[in-house]
């Protein structure tokens, strides 16, 4: 069990109020606030070790360089993977991009095809459909049930001429909540063609969820610290070191390269091919530190949590007059971000009239407008949960719903 009250001490942004009301913060699936350790720990960095990494031989570069490296081998750790296979980015775009570029413009060629799904991220969609532009590949989408989970029926269907090299999807949708079944996708792109590599977008998975790697039969993963309860501005490609070994940099100049002549270059070892210039060194040591609070926590403690807290939300939600929530309604196969309409009032309306009352949902499309399309919405509200929410966020969240819907929602037309 979870001692909310003690977590949401660490969290200095969860102190705030917004004019008379509590901040309920429902948006960790946009991005997690940030607890105090990490905070601390980046201070420390800019306070007394402030230096470049990988150069210096003197002992505040070496502190800086063991503070970054200390967060690659974290989120290796967390994630069940090797440090070498372990890139550390910007974002979980950058992550996804970097696959995009390194792997399926170098090693893809006109006929093969990508399998991707309907309910991706922009993230995960738009540097493979790039990709494909420029490569003349064919991209196939997993279709969704009614109730948002993947068509494996028809993902097999869509593998079966052998000729799916790549397969890029989500572990948990940021949209519908839905955990994907990933090793059992990865099984049916590997029967069809056993060299195919598979790329999962982990954003909104390894904040909420144990992940094993090496279990899912992954070949790459990609995360985003600020999901992590990190800073912003890192993330990750966490991959087999042997794919990393086959992909070509995305970007070059310093720190990625082994020599350098008038001529031409030779490249670094893996991971650091993959980080040139000057990293993301605060947010290492800041992700390093958000890996390690998750960890006290325990995942397997926060999923119960969540598992928990999400019931109660959904069965709130789906008894609230006029909302309609959407994905699946059994927290057994759902993350606990929560998209749902309302009758009668525009989604901008209810995170409007909610903003005002301290309650921080998140409205529109959420980056992925193929998803909406399917849904047959322009856009939804979105509350999301994580380690600092508890049963006390309900009732705002419920009460500013059903304000905005006595200001906003029209009276139905007499017939
Ligand atoms: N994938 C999913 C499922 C997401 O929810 C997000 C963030 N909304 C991303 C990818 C992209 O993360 P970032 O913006 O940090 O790159």
């Amino acid at each position: 069990m979870l001692d909310v009250a003690a977590i949401r001490r660490e969290f200095p942004t969860l102190q705030r109020r917004i004019g008379d009301h509590r901040l309920v913060y429902l948006d960790a699936a946009a991005s997690a606030q940030t607890p105090r350790v990490v905070l601390d720990a980046m201070d420390r960095y800019y306070r007394t070790a402030r230096s470049n990494v990988h150069r210096g031989v003197y002992p505040l570069a070496e502190e800086a360089t063991a503070g970054y490296e200390a967060g690659r081998t974290a989120l290796a750790r967390l994630l069940g993977a090797d440090p070498r296979g372990v890139v550390l980015t910007r974002n979980a775009t950058e992550a996804c991009n970097l696959v995009a570029y390194g792997y399926v413009r170098h090693h893809l060629r006109a006929g093969d095809a990508i399998l991707s799904t309907v309910m991706e991220h922009h993230a995960n969609m738009v540097p493979f459909w790039h990709a494909a532009q420029a490569n003349d590949l064919e991209l196939r989408h997993v279709p969704i049930t009614s109730d948002g989970r993947l068509d494996l029926d028809a993902a097999r269907e869509l593998v079966a001429d052998g000729r799916v090299r790549f397969a890029a999807f989500t572990h948990v949708s940021n949209v519908l909540g839905t955990i994907n079944p990933v090793a059992e996708l990865a099984g049916i792109v590997r029967a069809a063609d056993p060299h195919a590599v598979v790329h999962v977008d982990g954003a909104q998975a390894a904040p909420h969820l144990p992940v094993d790697l090496s279990a899912l039969d992954v070949d790459s993963y990609a995360v985003t610290g600020h999901k992590l309860c990190g800073p912003t501005g890192i993330g990750a490609l966490v991959a087999r070191p042997e794919l990393l070994e086959r992909m070509e940099p995305f970007m070059t100049g310093g720190e990625m390269i082994r020599d350098v002549t008038l001529d031409g270059a030779t490249w670094n070892e893996i991971p650091h091919r993959f980080e040139a210039g000057t990293p993301m060194i605060a947010e290492a040591i800041g992700l390093g530190a958000a890996v390690g609070f998750l960890e006290d926590l325990g995942l397997d403690v926060v999923r119960a949590h969540e598992v928990e807290l999400g019931g109660m939300f959904l069965a709130g939600l789906r008894d609230a007059a006029g909302v309609e929530v959407h994905g699946p309604t059994d927290m057994t196969d759902r993350g606990a971000a929560i998209s749902f309409t309302v009758e009668g009032v525009h989604p901008h309306d209810i995170g409007a009239v909610l903003g005002d009352r301290g309650v921080c949902v998140r409205v529109g499309h959420h980056c992925c407008k193929p998803l909406m399309r399917e849904l047959g919405a322009s856009a939804t509200v979105r509350a999301s949960l994580h380690v600092h929410n508890d049963a006390d966020d309900l009732e705002p969240l419920l009460e500013g719903i059903s304000a905005a819907r006595a200001m906003f929602a029209r009276p139905a037309v007499p017939a």
